[in-house]
């Protein structure tokens, strides 16, 4: 029987840099986890591509996504849905291949709930105005949609003791290491010889 996958969670508040910190990961070629693409119903920001970055869907198909239960979570953010396709986790971890969620709070608690087994790192911000420096830095978003993300991360930052781990993201090389030595102790604690 092949032995399953690892499934590594990588979560935490917004605009804290999982997406930068999770780029920077696969930047590596030596890294053999695949990475579980998103559906949103957010609209696709310069540069991203569909299929790629995320599955760009409409708010009925993603609705339709839910109803059949497509979705291994999902959660409403600032506004738009994001959610993780459950079929290609099931088919990577039952193949034997480690897959890398980037998903927000909210879907990494639902996650959990329902594969505990896996391994959970929040990335946390050094401090909350560091946040909000990013989030104006990155130019994306209005003032409003800031605030916005900066109080949902207040909340998010008391979730932190669910996790297995936590990154401090304060220098995004540091924070790649830190991750991957984390991943690497995880396959060898879980591998059986
Ligand atoms: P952004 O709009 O900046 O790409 O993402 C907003 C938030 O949604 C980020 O915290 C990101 O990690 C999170 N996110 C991306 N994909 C998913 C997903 O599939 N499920 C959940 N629950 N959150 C996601």
């Amino acid at each position: 029987m092949t032995e399953r996958g690892l499934l590594i969670v990588l979560s935490g508040p917004s605009g804290v840099g999982k997406g930068t910190v999770r780029k920077a990961i696969f930047e590596d070629d030596a890294v053999d986890f695949r990475y579980s693409i998103s559906a949103t119903t957010r609209k696709p920001r310069p540069g991203e591509e569909n299929g790629k970055d995320y599955f760009f869907v409409s708010r009925e198909e993603f609705e339709d996504k839910i109803q059949a239960g497509d979705m291994l979570e999902y959660a409403e953010y600032v506004g738009n849905y994001y959610g993780t396709p459950r079929s290609f986790i099931e088919e990577t971890l039952a193949s034997g291949r480690d897959v890398f969620l980037e998903i927000d709070v909210q879907g990494a608690l639902q996650v959990k709930a329902k594969m505990p087994e896996g391994v959970y790192i929040f990335l946390t911000p050094p401090d909350i105005k560091n946040l909000r420096q990013r989030l104006i830095g990155r130019g994306t978003d209005s003032a409003e949609v800031i605030e916005k993300r900066v109080a949902a991360a207040r909340d998010e930052l008391k979730k932190m003791i669910n996790y297995n781990y936590a990154v401090e993201n304060d220098v995004v090389a540091h924070a790649v290491d830190r991750i991957k030595a984390i991943i690497t102790a995880e396959r060898l604690r879980v591998s059986r010889v």
